[in-house]
């Protein structure tokens, strides 16, 4: 799978009518294996592009393509269709249904589309395997008010990984974690794309940084690809 970004421009009015313009002139390709951090302060503009290359937003100028193809010719129900198929998206607010459980929101992607397991036995083995993963097997029948916010997040992604999809996108998948657990999501996230996933992450928790194959730090609407130090040893 390739996604390419050719030339993006996004800007949104904010509340006083004046234009802001997170992203200027953007181009970035990632390919099956990619794995890339995106660092910066908050509000450089990392959930915009995020939400550009999820195909959840289109950009206001530019072209992003999809295995070659221009996202223009997709109609609104393909582009779900592949947002649901292909992209395991986990936001910055989580956004797990109150009135399901742990388990049940974590079977949610299953729900909205028969997803890559095709029974209901195998639905379940990757609910359990996920939930053993994220340390999350004790909680499986609570409701998301009952976790910790660190719990919350780990369900986030477990669903976004629930239909195995081919592009993982993950916004502050840190945030609110200890230090130990973010080493694990940070390790567990670059293990994706040796799995010949495309991640994206959006952070600006530098320890993030060493997983990755590549880093990028987002300023001024730039992308910048940042040198890293020793660490990128352990990259993937
Ligand atoms: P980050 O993820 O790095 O915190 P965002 O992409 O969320 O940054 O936001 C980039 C900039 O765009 C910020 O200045 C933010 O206030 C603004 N912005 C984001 N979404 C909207 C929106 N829907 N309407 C207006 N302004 C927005
Ligand atoms: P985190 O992932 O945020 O570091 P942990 O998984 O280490 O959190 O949880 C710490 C302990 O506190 C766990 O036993 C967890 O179940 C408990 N806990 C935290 N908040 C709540 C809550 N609102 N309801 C029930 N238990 C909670």
């Amino acid at each position: 799978m390739e996604i390419s970004l050719k030339n993006i421009t996004h800007y949104y009015r904010d509340g006083t009518g004046d234009q802001v313009t997170p992203l200027r002139n953007i181009d970035l390709t990632m390919r099956s294996g990619d794995s890339l951090v995106l660092y910066g302060p908050s509000g450089c503009g990392k959930s915009t592009l995020l939400f550009i290359l999820g195909c959840l937003l289109r950009p206001s100028e530019g072209q992003v393509d999809i295995d070659g193809r221009s996202l223009l010719h997709y109609g609104e129900k393909e582009l779900a269709e592949l947002r649901n198929r292909k992209m395991g998206f986990m936001f910055q607010a989580c956004y797990l249904l109150p009135t399901l459980t742990v388990k049940e929101n974590i079977m949610l992607p299953f729900w909205i589309q028969g997803g890559k397991a095709r029974d209901g036995r195998t639905e379940k083995k990757t609910v359990e395997l996920l939930l053993e993963q994220l340390e999350l097997t004790e909680r499986a029948d609570f409701l998301p008010y009952q976790l910790s916010g660190g719990q919350r997040r780990r369900v986030a992604m477990a669903r976004a990984l629930a239909n195995d999809p081919e592009v993982i996108l993950a916004d502050e998948p840190t945030a609110e974690l200890d230090e130990e657990k973010k080493d694990f999501v940070g390790k567990w996230l670059g293990e994706q794309a040796g799995k010949k996933k495309i991640v994206v992450v959006a952070t600006h928790d530098p320890q993030l940084a060493v997983y990755a194959g590549r880093v990028y730090s987002l300023s001024q609407g730039q992308l910048q690809e940042k040198i890293l130090g020793k660490g990128a040893v352990y990259s993937s």
